[in-house]
C-alpha cells in the first residue's frame, strides 16, 4: 500500500499502536518485529482487542478482511508515514539529542513552554526509529509547538531522525562517552550529535548551543553555524545563569539580553547538570516569547521522575536517585553535584556502567580516581566491571546482592547519598536497605 493511502486512512484513525497490551480503540496497529517477537502473530489479537487496522509485512498472516494490510516492510511504512504527516504540520518542531540529559531537558522544556502555548512532547523515552515516528505520529495538527526527544547509538542515526522529525529548532545537550560500542570512538559521537546541526543549518533552523562547552562550541564552529542562541554560565552567552544554592534542590539565577534583571527560581531538581538543561529552556521560552514570570513556573513547577535527578528521604538518608542510566559523563556530572550539595556526611554508591566497549576498564578506572579526588565520607563501588579494579581505599562488592546483605549489617544512617549505575545494576533494589 501507499503512504498516501496509507495516510487517509491514518487520518480518519489517528491512533497507532504498536503493543497489544496498550491497545486503543480503533488504533492502527504496526506489527513490529522485536528480537524476541514477531508484531505479525499478533494481529488477530490486536483486532481482536479493538484496532481498527493491522499493518502487517508477513503474507502467512494475511487474511482477506479489509482491516489487514499487508506492505512490504512495517517498520519502513510506520516511518514513511510519519515523515508524510510531518509535512503536512506547520508547527515549530524543537529536536533535541545529546548524550546526558535529553529526556530532562524535553520535559523541563515541555513545562516551560507549556506556561504560554499548547505543547506535546516525547511520551517517557520515545526517542528512537521508532519512537521518533510514534512522536510525530502523536501530534494533532492544532498544537502549537512540539518537543522531539532523538536518541541515537550509532552515526546517521540523528540524520536519519531528524529527517523524519523535521525540527525547526533544536540543541544538542552535551557531548559525551557513552554508546562507544556503536560509535566507534569519542569523535564518532561529535559527528553523530552534530547531525543535529547540520540537518538545522541546511534548513535554516534555530540552533541553540551551550556556549561554555568546549566540544559543542568545537562543533559549532566547524560548520561555521550562524545566528546561534548560546546559554550557558559565561556572561558572554546570550542567555546566562547558575548556582545560588544547592541544598540539595537547586536555586539558579538567570538573565539574557532580552531580560537583564536577574531571575531566581527556586526548584524542585538537584544536580549542577541540570542549570544548564533549564537554561536551555529558558533560552527557547524567550524564543517563543514567553515573560519572565511564565519562564519561572515552568521551571519552578517541574517535578522531576523515573528516578533521574530525584530526590527521596527515606527514615534514616536522604537519596539521590540517579540510577536510570549511567555512562562516564553523567557518572562525572553526578559526583560534580554530589560535590556542590550541602551535607553533613555524604556517600557516593556507584554501579557499572554498561555498553563502553573496550573503554570499559579505563572508564571505570577514571570514575574511581574522580570520586576519590572529592574526598566524599563513604565510597562504595558496586559490580564486576569496578570489582576487577579493587584496591583498599573504597569499598567494592561485585553485585548489588553483595552490597545489599552487608548493608543488612552495617546500615548507613544519616547520609546524603548519591545512588548511580546503568540500569541493568537494578540499583531500586538498594532502597529498603537504605
Ligand atoms: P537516554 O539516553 O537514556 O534517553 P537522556 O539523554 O534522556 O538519556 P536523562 O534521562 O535526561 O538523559 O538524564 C540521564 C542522566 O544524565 C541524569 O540523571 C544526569 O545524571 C545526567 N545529565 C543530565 N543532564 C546532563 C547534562 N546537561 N550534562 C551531563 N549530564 C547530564
Ligand atoms: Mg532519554
Amino acid at each position: 500500500m501507499q503512504t498516501a493511502q496509507l495516510y487517509q486512512i491514518y487520518q480518519e484513525f489517528p491512533t497507532v499502536c504498536t503493543d497489544t497490551r496498550q491497545i486503543s480503540k480503533d488504533c492502527l496497529f504496526f506489527a513490529l518485529k522485536g528480537d524476541n517477537f514477531n508484531g505479525n502473530s499478533f494481529a488477530d489479537q490486536a483486532l481482536e482487542a479493538g484496532a481498527k487496522y493491522v499493518i502487517i509485512d508477513d503474507s502467512t498472516f494475511y487474511r482477506e478482511d479489509p482491516a489487514y494490510i499487508l506492505v512490504e516492510d512495517v517498520l519502513t511504512a510506520l516511518q514513511d508515514l510519519a515523515r508524510f504527516h510531518r509535512k503536512h504540520l506547520t508547527m515549530p518542531v524543537i529536536g533535541i539529542t545529546g548524550t546526558n540529559g535529553k529526556t530532562t531537558s524535553k520535559e523541563l522544556l515541555h513545562a516551560v513552554l507549556s506556561q504560554k502555548y499548547s505543547t506535546y512532547a516525547t511520551k517517557g523515552n520515545l526517542n528512537n526509529h521508532i519512537g521518533v515516528p510514534l512522536t510525530i505520529l502523536s501530534l494533532k495538527s492544532d498544537l502549537d509547538i512540539a518537543i522531539v526527544e532523538m536518541g541515537a547509538n550509532h552515526v546517521g542515526e540523528i540524520a536519519f531522525l531528524a529527517e523524519i522529525a523535521q525540527p525547526t529548532h533544536g540543541f544538542i545537550t552535551n557531548v559525551g562517552k557513552a554508546h562507544l560500542e556503536g560509535f566507534g570512538s569519542f569523535e564518532g559521537v561529535m559527528k553523530a550529535k552534530g547531525e543535529l546541526y547540520d540537518f538545522l543549518k541546511d534548513s535554516k533552523g534555530q540552533i541553540y548551543v551551550q556556549g561554555d562547552n568546549t566540544h559543542l562550541m568545537e562543533m559549532a564552529a566547524e560548520r561555521q553555524l550562524e545566528d546561534v542562541i548560546y546559554y550557558g554560565f559565561n556572561p558572554a552567552n546570550d542567555v546566562r545563569g547558575g548556582l545560588i544554592v544547592a541544598d540539595p534542590y537547586l536555586t539558579i539565577f538567570w538573565n539574557s539580553n532580552t531580560h537583564s534583571d536577574k531571575q531566581h527560581v527556586q526548584t524542585h531538581l538537584t544536580g549542577a547538570y541540570n542549570i544548564e538543561n533549564m537554561l536551555a529552556a529558558v533560552a527557547l521560552g524567550e524564543t517563543f516569547t514567553l515573560s519572565t514570570e511564565q519562564i519561572n513556573a515552568g521551571l519552578a513547577n517541574y517535578i522531576p521522575q523515573n528516578n533521574r535527578s530525584q530526590i527521596t528521604k527515606t527514615a534514616r538518608n536522604t537519596i539521590i536517585a540517579d540510577y536510570y542510566n549511567a555512562n562516564a559523563s553523567s557518572m562525572a556530572a553526578a559526583l560534580g553535584n554530589l560535590e556542590v550539595i550541602q551535607a553533613d556526611k555524604k556517600a557516593a554508591i556507584l554501579g557499572d556502567m554498561f555498553e563502553m566497549g573496550d573503554q570499559s576498564e579505563p572508564e571505570h578506572r577514571k570514575v574511581i580516581e574522580q570520586a576519590k579526588a572529592l574526598g566524599i565520607d563513604k565510597l562504595v563501588f558496586v559490580g564486576k566491571a569496578f570489582y576487577a579494579l579493587k584496591d583498599a581505599e573504597a569499598d567494592y562488592y561485585e553485585t548489588t546482592a553483595d552490597f545489599k546483605a552487608a548493608l543488612l549489617n552495617e546500615p548507613l544512617t544519616d547520609y546524603m547519598i548519591l545512588l548511580k549505575a546503568s540500569r541493568g545494576m537494578a540499583f531500586e533494589k538498594l532502597m529498603e536497605e537504605l
